[in-house]
């Protein structure tokens, strides 16, 4: 299967603080599969590191409230179009730019509510099948 893949999920260094979400039983999964790397963030040409992001309302915001929606929309447009024929993408849980289900309310408290991304939220557009790292179980039944 080809597979878009969140690139801190597989260990690279682009999140907003340097680090990564390497996630070794997903890449155990990953092993005989076509996997495509992508990060709207990097794409959108946000540094590393750089201020974290959240949702506010429609608006992609840093915490002294900058209105970076325009620049993550372009970044994540790049993103789908290299990951647009994939049968299924495993996207990071939680991430402005990549969460699926829950996202971070805008507050940078560390609460949780229910949104998407905004690069999850044009792959659900294009009707793209997207699991998270949190779906190991169900990804074992599919990837096997
Ligand atoms: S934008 Fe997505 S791929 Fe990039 S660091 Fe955030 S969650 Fe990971």
């Amino acid at each position: 299967m080809k597979i878009g893949i969140s690139a801190c999920l597989l260990g690279h260094n682009v999140r907003y603080d340097g680090s990564n979400k390497r996630n070794e039983e997903l890449l155990k999964l990953l092993e005989r599969h076509e996997i495509i790397a992508v990060c709207p963030e990097i794409s959108s040409g946000f540094p590393v590191p750089h201020e974290p992001l959240e949702i506010k309302g429609n608006k992609v915001i840093d915490p002294s409230g900058n209105d970076l929606s325009n620049k993550l929309h372009e970044g994540s447009l790049i993103c789908l179009n290299k990951i647009k024929e994939c049968d299924l993408l495993i996207l990071k849980s939680k991430s402005p730019s990549c969460g699926h289900g829950f996202i971070y309310d805008g507050s940078f408290s560390g609460r949780l509510i229910e949104g998407e991304g905004i690069f999850t939220s044009m792959c659900l557009q294009n009707n793209l099948k997207i699991y998270s790292e949190n779906d190991l179980e169900i990804l074992k039944t599919i990837l096997a």
